[in-house]
C-alpha cells in the first residue's frame, strides 16, 4: 500500500494518476469489442458467481492506493480500486476515518460506492456515497470525466451508486472524513420481539442517544424470534480494557455474553470496524472456524472474510457443497445470500415472515438514513436506488443455505424475499442474485433514469447492462 500522507497530493503522484489513466484509456480502448469488458482485480464481495470466463480483462491495480489524506480539510483522494481495509489504515492515523466504512476489509470504495454500502455509522452518515465529493470515471464510451453534485456531469454522479459499473469505472474518489476517538464502547439491548427492537432503533436513531450517553454506531443481530439484540457503540477517549475477537474469542457471540451487563464491552476504533470482518459476521462456521480445535489451527491472518470468499468461490467452481449433499442423501440447499431494506415501521412485519418462511438465523439489522435531504416535492437524490429522504430504514443481511422442497420452484427461497420486499416497499441490494422480470427491475430500479444515463455515457452499450449484469448475471 501507498500512502500519501501530505495535506495535497504530490505533483508526482498526481503526473502518476494522469499517466495511469492514459495507459487505462488505451487499455480500453484495445479490448475486443465484442467480449464483455472485466476488471482484473484480486479480491470481490460480490456473491454472483459466474463461470470463469477468458474474456480479456483491464489492469486496474494502479487505481488501488491512497493518494493523500489532508487532516485539515478532512478529506482524502482515494484510487477507485482500494480497499477499506487500505484506506482506514491511511486514515486513523490522522485520527480520521471515511464516514461509513462497510465491515469486509476487502470492500473497495469505487466498489462501495457503486454497489452500495452500508454500516453502523448510517443512521446518522448514510451510505458511502452521500460522502464523496467528487469522483473521476472511465465513463462506458472511453472518456474520463469528473463528475460532482453540480457541474454538468452531475446526473452521471447522482446516476453512479447502484450502476454496478455499467456506465463505468471510479478511477479516483474524494470522500469527507470525520474524527474518531481511540476508543469505542459498546452496549448490547435484548429485546424479546422484532416490534420491541424497531422501536429501539426509532427512538435511539432519533434521539441519538441512550441512557445519556451518545450513539454513534448503531446495529443489531436477531438470533430468533424473541431474541434480538441492538448493539450501539459510542467513541471514548479511554477503555478500562478492550476485547480482542481476531483470536479465539467470536465477535457475535459475545453480543449474547454482554448484553445487560453494566459495564458493556470495549474495543479499539480499529478493531471495532473489523469485528465482523474476522468471521464473516458468523458464516465463517461453515469452515469449521468456529470450532476451538480448528480455530486454534487457523492462522489469525486467514481469519479473514477473503479468505472465506475464496473458499466459497472454489465450492461453487467444483460444485462440492452439492455433490456432498447429493451422496450424503441430504436435501439440496438453496443458497440465500442477500441484503435488503425496507422502513423502520415494515422491519417487523419482515423479520416476522422472514422467521416464519425463511427460518434462517441469525439476521444482521443495521439503521440507515440518507444523509442527503431531497428537495420538498423533488425526485429521489440517488435515482437508481430510490430511499426516500428523512425516512430511517432498517437493512437486513442474511447470508446462508436453506434447505429445498422437491417440487418447489426454482430459487424459491430468493423469489419469496424478493415478493416480500417489494409487498413492503423496500428495497434489494443487487450484489448476490436476483430473480425479478425484466418488467419489474426496471419498475424498482427506475429503468427510464438508468436509461437515460445510459444512453449519454455509454451510448454504445461497450458495458453490460444493468439487468443483464445483476440478474442475467453475465
Ligand atoms: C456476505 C456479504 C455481506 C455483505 N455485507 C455488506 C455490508 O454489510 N455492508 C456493505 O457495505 N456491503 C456489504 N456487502 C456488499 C458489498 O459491499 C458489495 O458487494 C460491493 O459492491 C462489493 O465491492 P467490491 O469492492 O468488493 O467490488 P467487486 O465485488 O469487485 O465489484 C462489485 C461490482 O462493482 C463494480 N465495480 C468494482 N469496482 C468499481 C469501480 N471502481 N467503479 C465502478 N464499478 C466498480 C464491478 O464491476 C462489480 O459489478 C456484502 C456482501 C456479501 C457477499
Amino acid at each position: 500500500m501507498r500512502v500519501n500522507v501530505s495535506r495535497r497530493t504530490s505533483q508526482r503522484d498526481f503526473a502518476e494518476h494522469v499517466g495511469a489513466v492514459q495507459r487505462l484509456r488505451r487499455d480500453y480502448a484495445a479490448l475486443p469489442a465484442d467480449a464483455p469488458v472485466r476488471l482484473a482485480k484480486p479480491t470481490s464481495n460480490l456473491f454472483r458467481f459466474r463461470d470463469a470466463s477468458s474474456a480479456p480483462r483491464l489492469d486496474v491495480s494502479a487505481f488501488a492506493s491512497v493518494l493523500s489524506v489532508d487532516p485539515v480539510e478532512r478529506v482524502a483522494e482515494v484510487g477507485g480500486m482500494t480497499t477499506y481495509e487500505d484506506l482506514v489504515a491511511a486514515t486513523l492515523p490522522h485520527g480520521l476515518m471515511p464516514l461509513v466504512v462497510p465491515q469486509l476489509r476487502t470492500i473497495t470504495l469505487g466498489g462501495a460506492v457503486t454497489g452500495l454500502g452500508i454500516e453502523s455509522s448510517s443512521f446518522r452518515n448514510g451510505l458511502p456515497h452521500e460522502s464523496v465529493q467528487e469522483i473521476e470515471i472511465l465513463t462506458g464510451s472511453g472518456e474520463t470525466v469528473v463528475a460532482r453534485r453540480d457541474n454538468e456531469h452531475g446526473d452521471l454522479f447522482h446516476g453512479f451508486p447502484n450502476s454496478y459499473g455499467t456506465l463505468g469505472y471510479s478511477l479516483r474518489l474524494r470522500i469527507e472524513l470525520e474524527p474518531v476517538a481511540p476508543y469505542v464502547h459498546l452496549r448490547h439491548l435484548r429485546f424479546g420481539s422484532a416490534a420491541e427492537a424497531m422501536d429501539a432503533f426509532a427512538r435511539i436513531c432519533a434521539a441519538g442517544e441512550h441512557g445519556g450517553e451518545r450513539v454513534d454506531f448503531a446495529d443489531g443481530v436477531a438470533f430468533g424470534p424473541g431474541e434480538l439484540y441492538v448493539t450501539l457503540a459510542s467513541f471514548t477517549d479511554s477503555a478500562p480494557w478492550t476485547s480482542d475477537y481476531t483470536g479465539n474469542d467470536i465477535y457475535y457471540r459475545s453480543i449474547r455474553r454482554y448484553a445487560g451487563t453494566g459495564p458493556g464491552d470495549y474495543l479499539t476504533t480499529h478493531d471495532y470496524l473489523w469485528r465482523w470482518d474476522t468471521d464473516w459476521f458468523w458464516c465463517s462456521s461453515a469452515f469449521g472456524v468456529q470450532n476451538p480445535a480448528v480455530r486454534g489451527l487457523w492462522p489469525r491472518s486467514l481469519k479473514r472474510s477473503d479468505v472465506y470468499r475464496k473458499l466459497v468461490a472454489l465450492d461453487r467452481r467444483t460444485d462440492f457443497s452439492r455433490l456432498l449433499d447429493h451422496y450424503r442423501g441430504r436435501p439440496q440447499q438453496e443458497p440465500l445470500i442477500q441484503d435488503i431494506e425496507v422502513g423502520v415501521d415494515r422491519g417487523a412485519e419482515f423479520l416476522d415472515f422472514f422467521h416464519s418462511e425463511i427460518g434462517m438465523s441469525p439476521v444482521w439489522m443495521c439503521p440507515l438514513r440518507l444523509r442527503e435531504k431531497g428537495e420538498p416535492g423533488g425526485g429521489h437524490v440517488w435515482p437508481l436506488y430510490p430511499l426516500e429522504p428523512d425516512r430511517l430504514y432498517v437493512n437486513f443481511g442474511f447470508w446462508g443455505r436453506v434447505p429445498m422442497v422437491p417440487g418447489q420452484r426454482k430459487a424459491h427461497h430468493n423469489r419469496l424475499v424478493e415478493e416480500e420486499v417489494s409487498r413492503l416497499g423496500g428495497h434489494k441490494s443487487l450484489y448476490s442474485d436476483s430473480f425479478y422480470t425484466e418488467e419489474e427491475f426496471w419498475r424498482l430500479y427506475n429503468g427510464e433514469g438508468y436509461r437515460r444515463l445510459k444512453h449519454a455515457y455509454d451510448p454504445q452499450g461497450r458495458l453490460l447492462d444493468l439487468y443483464a449484469k445483476c440478474v442475467g448475471n453475465r
